[in-house]
């Protein structure tokens, strides 16, 4: 926990949502009220799926916890610190630091390679440990994944597969201590989805990352430590047991 630790967190969350209300305005228009009254704990390297129907709030659930976004009412706190409190500024040096993201498209910068697009994380997060000087940790992560022989190809020339394992490497450059998975399989075909599931579950072991994937998949919602569903608002185990 760090030395800005809110005093009533719970210290074995690493993640911690209590009440989370979420409305978006749109003028002229009535308020949407996506999320209302979310109450979520996520331990340190634990795995979690959210499922839920398409336009349910998954996604600004999993912003929230990520930092992008600020809820309307409620806590969030990320590692004991409680994001409502913190400045535009902090809470990107806490996105930087702290999360990792990956999307159902890769968001690869296409005219770098694909080196230099997973290093680009590491020009945001300043000093932190680095232990493991990031071009080091970059080669030996892009190793790992199979792209030891495509890091100095551009993004245009890998597969579907090949680019998102790509994402999943910039995700972890920083060493996270939270990784969120929004639909990362979403356009990929079945064999292709079930490695990368593969290798995110062998990447949360093997780097102590915990993770959350938001998907529609039920097979990779299987995978993972624990379900819930986001329905009407609110976070449940899914009927039939979790
Ligand atoms: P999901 O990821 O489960 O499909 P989202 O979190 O993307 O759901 O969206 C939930 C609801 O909130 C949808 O009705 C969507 O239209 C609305 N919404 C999402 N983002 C915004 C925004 N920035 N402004 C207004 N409405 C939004
Ligand atoms: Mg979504």
């Amino acid at each position: 926990m760090t030395a800005n630790a809110d005093a009533n967190a719970d210290a074995s969350a690493l993640v911690e949502l209590r009440g989370v209300t979420k409305r978006y305005r749109a003028p002229g228009a009535p308020d949407v009220e996506v999320l209302r009254g979310v109450d979520l704990r996520v331990t340190a390297g634990e795995t979690l799926a959210i499922v839920g129907p398409s336009g349910s709030g998954k996604s600004t659930l999993l912003n929230l916890m990520g930092a992008l976004d600020r809820c309307t009412q409620g806590e969030v706190l990320l590692d004991g610190v409680n994001l409502q409190q913190r400045s535009e500024r902090e809470l990107a040096a806490v996105r930087a630091r702290d999360v990792g993201f990956v999307f159902q498209l890769h968001h690869l910068l296409p005219q770098c390679t694909v080196r230099e697009n997973v290093l680009i994380p590491t020009l945001a997060a300043g000093p932190g440990d680095r232990s493991e000087p990031p071009a080091d940790r970059a080669q030996r992560l892009l190793h790992r994944v199979g792209l030891g022989e495509r890091m100095d190809f551009l993004p245009h020339r890998l597969s579907g597969g090949e680019r998102q394992r790509a994402a999943v490497v910039r995700a972890l450059i920083n060493r996270p201590r939270l990784l969120l998975a929004d639909e990362p399989t979403g356009s990929l075909d079945q064999h292709t989805s079930d490695a990368l599931a593969s290798l995110l579950l062998e990447l949360n072991r093997e780097e102590g990352v915990a993770l959350v994937v938001v998907t529609h998949s039920l097979p990779l919602a299987g995978r993972m430590h624990r379900t819930l569903l986001l329905r009407q608002g609110r976070l449940a185990p899914p009927e039939g047991g979790a």
